[in-house]
């Protein structure tokens, strides 16, 4: 199929190492030909096999990004959206996985009888047309394709070939390759050191591509003779060699580069028209995030601690709504194993606010609910969110309704205070992949409680991951001891939302809200959770 020649694309590879930052650059590069007035979107391709990342351990793989759609992905597209503030779907996200899939799948259908299915031209064709989906749509102007994984690793070949042949088809107008590597510091020679670069470009030459832009992660900013070295080996002109040195906030990293005139060699590449760049409001986010007036401490309270990004959108959106409370949230994630082995008390003693994230699986579940227990009878500003709201309705019931067995079913089966259970459409689910409830569903505000002040409007739609719910035998008696369903679904069947009375902010919801904070637009729940700890740490002075 010919392309839509007005459709740019923009690949991003990285080398040398894995953790370099090739999504931040990604929706760097997309937030400033935004501002110019383009069209852009981001799609992320992954080399693992495993067909979403909604199998994987978070300890490994890091939090799993759930769109509108429903689809299970990969957490830079919490990037995209975040940075971009568009909506990502199923489209932006492929893996090894189900490109095998859908070709083995055509293969036993019998579409390719007669031939030899191989990885050219079977798996690199199918990589080539969901590269160009997006593009087809005609929705976009501009497509960047972030490769994920590193250049030189077996895993990523046939992506970078997929690609190798796009850029050929579409011509040098029409694509280029940006790529990602690092430029150490080797403190006892006190220098910048370019070789590791300049291997990682020679490993891209050797695969067929010449990168247009490279963008170089280091730890100070990179110097003038150093850009020159890097372009006279690289065969990059200097003026397209560009500094990606350390910043207090990933939020500054657009001004970096666009301080760089990064947004200009890229249009000038791509031969797109310069049109006038709107960064007045990206700016002031960034100045409100370093020149926050006081510190806020929040305790997150979970099992997956030890990788901070199995809680990434929780940590971004804690600054967005710093941004927007003038505070800077110093999130600190605590094991709620910990809370079990040493007490509530002495651990979330001088914190402002309580999170409990989501989660699945009974260990550490104690703890969390102890937490619950402490802030709520503390009056420390707490929020629950998916399991967190599930706790915190596992821990009224015990304390406050004297269901003392108050359990939830993923932990204990066979219970008959089981206030949470699982949903009923989910009982006869066996397989694991994508078989939860997932992606967008509208949920009803009551007027008059926390969750109506902070959206302001009556109906929502927030995105979900669960297969648990509370169940409705213990409605009544949990609202006559004074919980709140403040949000329910249209049927008023599910339970999407709780809080409590006498309590300054207590809120729960079986969404997942954190993903759906952008930038400059902090989601409200988050915005007035800090608000009402930030009240707290005023209070408490
Ligand atoms: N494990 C719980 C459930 O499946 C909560 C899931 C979550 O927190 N995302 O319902």
């Amino acid at each position: 199929m010919p392309f839509k020649k007005k459709v740019k694309y923009i690949f991003i590879t990285g080398g040398v190492v894995s953790s370099l930052g090739k999504g931040i650059t990604a929706s760097s590069i997309g937030l400033l030909l935004k501002l110019r007035g383009y069209s852009v979107t981001i799609q992320k391709f992954d080399p693992y096999i495993n067909v979403d990342p909604g199998t994987m351990n978070p300890f490994q793989h890091g939090e799993v990004y759930v769109t509108d759609d429903g689809a299970e992905t990969d957490l830079d597209l919490g990037h995209y959206e975040r940075f971009l503030d568009v909506d990502m779907s199923r489209a932006n996200n492929t893996t090894t996985g189900q490109v095998y899939h859908e070709v083995i799948t055509r293969e036993r259908r019998g579409d390719f009888l007669g031939a030899t299915v191989q990885v050219i031209p079977h798996i690199t064709d199918e990589i080539k047309k969901r590269m160009k989906v997006l593009g087809d749509s005609g929705k976009y102007d501009i497509v960047i394709t972030e490769i994920g994984g590193t250049v030189g690793d077996i895993e990523s070949l046939p992506f970078i070939e997929a690609m190798r042949q796009i850029m050929l088809e579409m011509g040098r107008k029409n694509a280029i390759s940006v790529h990602v590597t690092l430029v150490p510091y080797i403190s006892s020679a006190g220098e910048m050191k370019t070789k590791p670069t300049q291997h990682s470009v020679k490993n891209l030459l050797e695969l067929g591509i010449q990168p247009n832009i490279l963008v170089c992660r280091s730890e100070g900013k990179l110097v003038k003779e150093i850009r020159e070295k890097i372009a006279l080996f690289t065969n990059v002109p200097s003026e397209a060699v560009f500094s990606a040195h350390d910043c207090s906030t990933i939020y500054e990293v657009p001004l970096v580069l666009f301080n760089q005139n990064m947004d200009r060699v890229i249009l000038e590449r791509l031969k797109l028209p310069d049109i006038n760049i709107h960064l007045d409001e990206w700016t002031r986010f960034v100045e409100q995030i370093k020149n926050a007036s006081r510190i806020v401490k929040i305790a997150v309270c979970g099992k997956y601690i030890e990788n901070k990004d199995a809680y990434k959108s929780i940590s971004e959106a804690f600054v967005h709504s710093g941004a927007e409370n003038d505070v800077k949230v110093v999130a600190d994630f605590i094991s709620s194993e910990d809370i079990e082995s040493k007490g509530a008390e002495k651990i979330l003693k001088g914190y402002h606010g309580l999170l409990i994230p989501g989660g699945f699986g009974e260990r550490g579940i104690e703890g969390k609910i102890a937490a619950i227990k402490f802030a709520r009878e503390n009056k420390i500003p707490f929020f629950g969110i998916c399991l967190g709201l599930q706790c915190a309705v596992i821990e009224y019931a015990r304390n406050v309704c004297g269901l003392k067995k108050a359990n939830s079913a993923e932990f204990v089966k066979k219970n008959s205070f089981n206030v949470i259970h699982i949903m009923p459409e989910q009982i006869k689910v066996k397989v694991k992949g994508a078989s939860m409830r997932l992606g967008a569903y509208p949920c009803v505000l009551k007027k008059k409680t926390l969750a109506y002040e902070a959206y302001k409007k009556p109906k929502i739609s927030e995105r979900h991951r669960h297969r648990f719910e509370v169940n409705n035998k213990f409605r009544a008696q949990l609202e006559e001891y004074g919980m709140i369903f403040s949000g329910l679904s249209p049927d008023e069947k599910l339970v999407e939302m709780i809080e409590i009375e006498n309590h300054p902010w207590f809120v729960g919801c079986q969404f997942h809200p954190e993903l759906k904070s952008r930038a400059t637009n902090a989601h409200p729940l988050f915005r007035e959770f800090v608000k009402a700890a930030s009240e707290f740490s005023q209070g408490n002075k």
